[in-house]
């Protein structure tokens, strides 16, 4: 009698045990990081190199493993999308990233997702995904400028900052989020503001949108622009982009790259004109021809603060668009997706204003 009521007891005691084991890890939200190198996944040859080292060395396994803590956050799982120095993105490996991003959240039970990177164009991946995953569960970039060999590494630390951000509550619904050095940035405005120092990603200006205090992240605003859930983009089955190139304006200008660019056939040019998008006039008249050929024109601004407004009357008359205040690599990837879409100017301009 006394056997089987110990037996009884022990039976209920190992069910709750089973019951708040199970109900521990369900309670902690579902976190994919998907790893694509960078220096955060750097390894040099001695602790005290910065430079020199081979970025997107290490395996997402050996970053995890180096960062035990994420676990009591989430139920952490890691999956390698590419090994590269992010200087080499490609638009394959954006619409990889995109694609897997939207299947994991369409699996359901999958609640936030970490993308390690290279930081060198980790913004421009940021704000392709911001119009292309549709959903409004966290998405966070991070990376690291100081390799995972180096004394002071700044990955470890930014990687169990990226994992609470994408775990938190906070962070639902505020588009493709960008977090490195206790901050967290949007996707449309941050850039990397310094080629060295770790404190480089910013959103000048207009600001950060919060902080990871003591590991709790927390929100003093948001991005305004439409993303994620409310972008009209889809990038599902497509295997390429339109081809828009970057043509950089400066004192002394002329026709040549313009001429290149009509002539290897892309669809839109963005000019990173000086000032307000100034457009020198030896790159105007090429850039006239381009716009008579169909190809669609974007005039952004070199300066990296402002917004580019409508300025000379020829602009207007040569159907040059304004970028508005994205920077010129984030106005080349909304032409992009733009053209994917339409090739009706008013609608492009649209797009310009509202993304
Ligand atoms: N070149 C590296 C990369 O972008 C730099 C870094 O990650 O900090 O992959």
């Amino acid at each position: 009698m006394k056997g089987r009521f110990f037996a009884t007891i022990l039976a209920v005691v190992a069910v709750l045990f089973a019951v708040t084991g199970i109900s521990s890890a369900q309670s902690k939200p579902n976190v994919v990081i998907l790893a694509t190198g960078g220096t955060i996944a750097g390894s040099a040859d001695s602790a005290s190199a910065t430079t020199g080292y081979k970025a997107g060395a290490l395996g997402i396994d050996v970053l995890l493993n180096a960062v035990p803590q994420v676990k009591e956050y989430a139920n952490v799982s890691g999956e390698q999308i590419c090994s590269i120095d992010s200087k080499d993105m490609t638009d394959e490996i954006w619409l990889k990233l995109a694609n897997r991003i939207n299947e994991l959240f369409a699996r359901g039970d999958v609640d936030g997702i970490v993308i390690t990177h290279g930081t060198d164009t980790l913004e421009e991946t940021a704000y392709f995904l911001n119009l292309t995953v549709h959903s409004d569960k966290p998405v966070v970039l991070v990376g690291a400028m100081r390799p995972a060999t180096a004394i002071s590494a700044d990955g470890p630390m930014n990687l169990l900052n990226a994992v609470r951000v994408a775990a938190s509550p906070n962070s639902v619904g505020k588009g493709v989020l960008v977090a490195l050095n206790d901050e967290i940035n949007a996707a449309r405005e941050v850039t990397k503001t310094n080629t060295i120092t770790v404190s480089t990603f910013k959103s000048p200006e207009l600001g950060f949108l919060g902080y990871v205090n003591e590991g709790t992240p927390e929100f003093y605003r948001t991005s305004t622009r439409r993303h994620t859930s409310d972008s009209e983009f889809s990038v599902t089955g497509r295997t390429s982009l339109p081809y828009v190139k970057v043509i950089y304006g400066t004192a002394n200008d002329d026709e040549l790259f313009v001429d290149a660019a009509i002539k290897a056939g892309v669809k839109g040019i963005i000019y990173a004109g000086t000032g307000n998008g100034s457009v020198h006039m030896n790159a105007e008249k090429a850039l006239a021809k381009a716009t008579a050929k169909g190809i669609v024109v974007v005039r952004s601004s070199r300066v990296g603060n402002g917004t580019v407004i409508p300025a000379e009357q020829s602009y207007i008359n040569y159907h040059f668009l304004d970028g508005d205040s994205l920077s010129p690599q984030k106005a080349r990837i909304l032409l992009q997706l733009a053209l994917t879409k339409t090739n009706d100017l008013a609608q492009i301009q649209r797009m310009f204003k509202q993304y």
